[in-house]
């Protein structure tokens, strides 16, 4: 069996950190697998579906490398659908409900008040066509509610084991609004099977779903006579560091604002290939690296926490372990060269703070110089050699300074460091010296701005 997964948002919104999770899972388990992974924009609400979210999800998923093998979209298949509606209404497994918002609120009220759950009383099975009619003739249009089996059912997760649920704890689920939209439930089904997919991994919210979905499954094998029950792995849901819910925070969370905030790809999937997993979070360059680690096992049940701090973190050490030809095209664009990628990339956080360095080295700065040092940064621009200078020139320079005024450790370093780059850190002393050129590192040591 080819293992085929797909992830299937709708385009009503951006993707943020939570959802690009099962995004991520997805793909890596189909990577590791040799499987297939079908993107599916699920846009059966045309009201809120966009072509611009769409384009978007497209662009944040080629981002961070998850790229698809298929795309799909559902409000290109609404005709399948409704033949699967026009099948399951004639196997009296979807039958009209006529009750409006408010009627279902007043009788699940009701339920409550007994102390029942509040499950759909299915009371609509008890229409006659008189009274259908009737229903109608007022000007109501029916919704349609898939008929549960009211018994239990089981499947074995992937990450949570045997997973029961009995249906008659749910109410039969609407599969298509009064407009005649379609919800979720129903052609998310239809196309898992239709499109073969084998793996359906998906946040644990979806866990109701599933068990609804299973029994929904069944009836649309049973249709089609042929195609599989796919296997199913509900991963836990992200929290913040403290615990709290992301929902409100998910703006921030949104996976444009991480780009345009200049973080790196793999920084995030290094994060969320790993949070609310039994492995450490170790930073990544290489999803194929990445996928061959992958495993549902791994996965625990408690709620993942997701923390910026960490994320920036891991950005840096993203950064340290960048080859140049990785970002040879945005480095040229930044005006960075290798051998400045090289001494410096392990002195910033964000790839945008790689300009600093460049300014150092390529452009003009004031040195600093405090009134105590003056001696220690006269003698380093008196020792420094004519001509062209190589890294090994900086040992010589400390040396002759260190004779020269008699300074050493920070009392030594920290006034040239200073001076040359205007900043307290950065990258080691010798290769940034080079850079920099004899005749600016003179002019810089004197005092002068170059
Ligand atoms: N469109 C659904 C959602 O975004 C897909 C869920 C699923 O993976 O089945 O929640």
């Amino acid at each position: 069996m080819t293992v085929k997964v797909r992830f299937a948002p709708s385009p009503t919104g951006k993707l943020h950190v939570g959802n690009i999770r099962a995004a991520l899972f997805n793909w890596l388990f189909a990577k590791k697998e040799g499987g297939s992974f079908l993107l599916r924009s699920d846009d059966t609400d045309k009201e809120r579906s966009t072509v611009e979210y769409e384009e978007l999800i497209q662009k944040d998923l080629a981002w961070l490398g998850l790229v698809h093998d298929e795309f799909a979209r559902q409000s290109e298949r609404f005709g399948v659908y409704e033949d699967v509606a026009d099948h399951l209404m004639s196997e009296g497994l979807l039958y009209p409900c006529y009750e409006t918002a408010e009627e279902l609120d007043r009788k699940r009220k009701l339920q409550r008040a007994r102390g029942l759950p509040p499950v759909y009383d299915r009371a609509a099975l008890e229409l006659t066509e008189n009274e259908r009619a009737a229903l109608e003739e007022e000007g109501r249009k029916p919704h349609y509610r898939f008929k549960l089996s009211r018994s239990e059912v089981s499947w074995d997760d992937l990450i949570r084991g045997e997973t029961k649920l009995d249906t008659s704890t749910i109410s039969d689920p609407v599969l298509i609004r009064e407009d005649g939209q379609f919800l979720y439930t129903l052609p998310s089904c239809v196309d898992d099977i239709d499109f073969g997919i084998t793996h359906v991994i998906r946040g644990e919210d979806h866990v109701t779903n599933t068990a609804a979905q299973v029994e929904v499954f069944r009836a649309l094998i049973e249709y089609r006579g042929d195609g599989i029950m796919p296997s199913f792995a509900h991963h836990s849901l992200l929290v913040g560091k403290d615990g709290e819910g992301l929902s409100k925070r998910l703006g921030s969370l949104s996976i444009s604002a991480m780009r345009e905030a200049g973080l790196e790809p793999e920084a995030i999937t290094s994060l969320l290939s790993r949070l609310g997993t039994s492995d450490p979070i170790e930073p990544r360059i290489s999803m194929e690296e990445m996928a061959e680690g992958f495993d549902f096992g791994r996965m625990g049940r408690a709620p993942a926490r997701f923390d910026m701090d960490e994320l920036h973190q891991l950005n840096a050490k993203i950064l340290h372990m960048m080859p140049y030809e990785r970002m040879e095209e945005r480095l040229e664009e930044a005006g960075v060269s290798q051998e400045l990628w090289e001494t410096a990339k392990g002195n910033i956080e964000l790839f945008s703070d790689i300009g600093q360095w460049r300014d150092v080295v390529m452009g003009e700065i004031d040195p600093v110089i405090d009134d105590e040092d003056k001696a220690v940064t006269d003698a380093a621009a008196a020792a420094v050699p004519q001509g062209e200078i190589t890294e090994a020139d900086w040992q010589a320079l400390i040396e002759k300074v260190k004779t020269e005024t008699g300074a050493k450790g920070k009392k030594l370093f920290m006034p040239l460091r200073k001076a040359l780059t205007g900043a307290e850190h950065g990258p080691e002393m010798g290769p940034i010296f080079a850079l920099i050129g004899a005749e600016k590192a003179r002019a810089r040591f004197a005092g002068k701005r170059a």
